[in-house]
């Protein structure tokens, strides 16, 4: 919300777009103190995340995708914390990164020609990035990165249908459940600000929606490792950190 609590150090809005929460209330470098700090969960998780893909040298493609996430977060973090319209493609360009990725390791397994798959997806991720620093895309930008969700949800689906083990299943599930909180908080945050602001206390939904997207990227990768460890016959499980929190184990074959 474009009234701010005190001076800024990032000067005046540049962004096109902002959220429900008041600018600058307990730093001049915050812009946005909530939606920033709630990033911080994702980078933890897509660290744990990351150590355990490495540890059981799962290929790199999920290093990548949890090194991705943490950019993604990072990314949010500049621009809530600025409301710059740079800071702002740095949010939004690597969404479109990362889902290509997700593309890629969701369908690379099908691909007729398999080395044309990244070729093509760094190609498409290149000309994206160059044509959103230059003109301004607004909604044609959220059409089109709705698009390539759209596009992940019959592979997953399909690894769920195929997928019997029961705690891998509930992952899937806690991946569904995130994402359906995350968007209805979103929303919420979007069509009611002028409400919500008369609050005493604002809900701060953007700012939830960011700490549940970062359960479900975790959710969505350690599935997707799950899988991917099925596929190639390395006897998944999956374990809990302190007995609640689900990660993927493996046992490979001794020659691998
Ligand atoms: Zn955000």
């Amino acid at each position: 919300m474009s009234d701010s609590a005190m001076p800024s150090f990032w000067g005046p809005v540049t962004s096109s777009t902002e959220w429900c929460e008041k600018n600058y209330t307990h730093s001049p470098y915050i812009a946005e103190f909530y939606n920033t700090l709630s990033n911080v969960p994702c980078i933890f998780l897509a660290l744990i995340g990351l150590t355990n893909a490495l540890r059981l040298r799962f290929e790199k493609r999920f290093s990548v995708l949890h090194i991705s996430n943490m950019i993604l977060a990072i990314g949010s973090m500049l621009f809530h914390a600025t409301l710059q319209k740079t800071q702002q493609q740095s949010d939004e360009t690597p969404m479109v990164w990362e889902m290509l990725l997700y593309l890629y390791v969701l369908y690379s397994q099908d691909w007729h020609y398999r080395s044309t798959m990244p070729i093509f997806f760094f190609l498409y991720g290149v000309v994206f990035a160059i044509v959103h620093s230059q003109v301004h895309l607004g909604m044609a930008f959220k059409v089109h990165y709705t698009a390539l969700c759209l596009l992940c949800i019959p592979r997953m689906y399909k690894y769920y249908v195929y997928t019997k083990d029961i705690a891998a299943k509930r992952i899937a599930q806690m991946y569904l459940g995130t994402l359906c909180l995350g968007g209805l908080l979103w929303l919420f945050d979007r069509m009611f600000c002028s409400k919500i602001s008369l609050w005493y206390i604002n809900p701060q939904g953007h700012a939830c929606w960011h700490v549940l997207m970062g359960f479900n990227a975790y959710f969505e990768n350690t599935f997707l490792m799950f899988c991917r460890a099925r596929q190639l016959q390395w006897k998944p499980r999956v374990a809990y950190i302190f007995g609640f929190f689900p990660y993927v184990k493996i046992q490979k074959h001794k020659q691998q």
